[in-house]
């Protein structure tokens, strides 16, 4: 599953809001560092559609789709260069797909601030500057290794050096590799180096109950992220936290009460999968409705690949019923009837919403 690595200063609601969001029991103290491994959680993708078209089908069960997020351990100030969990922190980082960082939007005096005092841009600008800097030392490793290699007249390493060398004059300015216009295939050679600042971020600032509203802390995350094109969740973790612990309708009640109409996770689960450039497509049978994730743009074979690698091996063709049509002509033999069933082959690009049905040779 794709991975969304959660980093941020410590006593920012990290770990809160991996717990609520894993509902798993692992420890928010009020220290930096109290997280110091890597948690690991798998989070279902809430939809609403799974109802929709489990109300049609009747099946024995219902499965939503998922994504993982892991808890990265505490950055601070210095990281790059090892201080505090910093190398640690930097390689788990690097195996994720993508970056939610949460930046604390909070007033508290029972909780302390590694900065000494509650300035999000700061913030922010601290992390993002440690993540810019160790891109940098691998931009500049990889810009020496690829000029040497070019010396003997290699093709791929004089464009790779070339390439290198401009990522680390870009990250030298402080900026983040995602701010740059790079081609295809420049994308898929800088892929190798793993570089943190070219991943997908979104910002989830964490507000007091009352902190939705005339914020001046959120307003200026706000601005901070609209000058960089990203997207800003606000969301409370300690009340998410406590909504976790809740099921079925005390959960209702306790989001009536607040006057919400879904969890804040829920937007941020969300957020992040978009991020991520993923979309969903739907199996509907008697045992089971399943929610399935594809990369945006995946054909029909890759998607029949995600259920089951020999699906994609054997594919021949995907019956597809648009996930509208489904609900509206109230399942598959009414769009059958409709004409509204689809054939589709090798070259399909997957819809949104798409309930198929793959046919294989095994
Ligand atoms: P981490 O170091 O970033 O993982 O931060 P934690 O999740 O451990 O949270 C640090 C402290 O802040 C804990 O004592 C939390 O209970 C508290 N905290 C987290 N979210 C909120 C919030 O929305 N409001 C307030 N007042 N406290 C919070």
């Amino acid at each position: 599953a794709l991975q969304v690595g959660i980093v941020g200063l410590p006593n920012v609601g990290k770990s809160t809001l991996f717990n609520a969001l894993t509902a798993a029991e692992i420890p928010a103290e009020n220290y930096p560092f109290c997280t110091i491994d890597p948690n690991v959680g798998v989070v279902a993708v809430p939809d609403s559609r799974l109802a929709a078209l489990a109300a049609i089908a009747s099946p024995e069960k219902t499965l939503p789709t998922a994504i993982e997020f892991v808890d990265i351990a505490g950055l601070v100030a210095g990281a790059s260069t090892g201080e505090g969990l910093g190398n640690k922190f930097l390689a788990n980082i690097r195996e994720t797909d993508a970056i939610l960082h949460v930046v604390r939007c909070f007033e508290d005096d029972d909780v302390m601030h590694v900065a000494g005092k509650v300035d999000p841009i700061s913030d922010i600008e601290t992390i993002d500057t440690e993540l810019a800097l160790a891109d940098l030392t691998t931009a500049t490793r990889a810009a020496e290794r690829a000029a040497k290699a070019a010396k003997s007249g290699d093709k791929t390493a004089k464009r790779n050096a070339t390439l290198f060398e401009r990522v680390r004059d870009h990250l030298d300015t402080g900026a983040p590799v995602r701010a740059m216009t790079l081609d295809e295939d420049e994308r898929l050679a800088l892929r190798e180096l793993h570089l943190i600042t070219a991943k997908p971020a979104l910002f989830v600032a964490n507000v007091d109950e009352d902190g939705f509203e005339n914020n001046p802390l959120l307003d200026r995350v706000h601005e901070h992220a609209a000058a960089q094109n990203a997207i800003v969740v606000a969301v409370c973790a300690a009340l998410e936290g406590e909504m976790a612990q809740l099921d079925g309708d005390d959960k209702l009640e306790f989001l009536a009460d607040l006057g919400l109409e879904e969890p804040g996770l829920d937007r941020v689960i969300r957020a992040a999968y978009e991020l991520l450039g993923l979309q969903t497509f739907f199996t509907v049978g008697p045992k089971e409705v399943r929610a399935w994730t594809v990369r945006t743009g995946a054909t029909a074979p890759q998607a029949a690949g995600v259920i089951h690698t020999d699906f994609e091996r054997g594919f021949i063709r995907a019956e597809v019923i648009g996930y509208e049509d489904f609900v509206s002509l109230k399942g598959e033999k009414g769009a059958k009837e409709a004409g509204r069933q689809r054939l589709e082959g090798k070259e399909y690009r997957m819809v949104e919403g798409d309930v198929v049905h793959f046919r294989f040779n095994v």
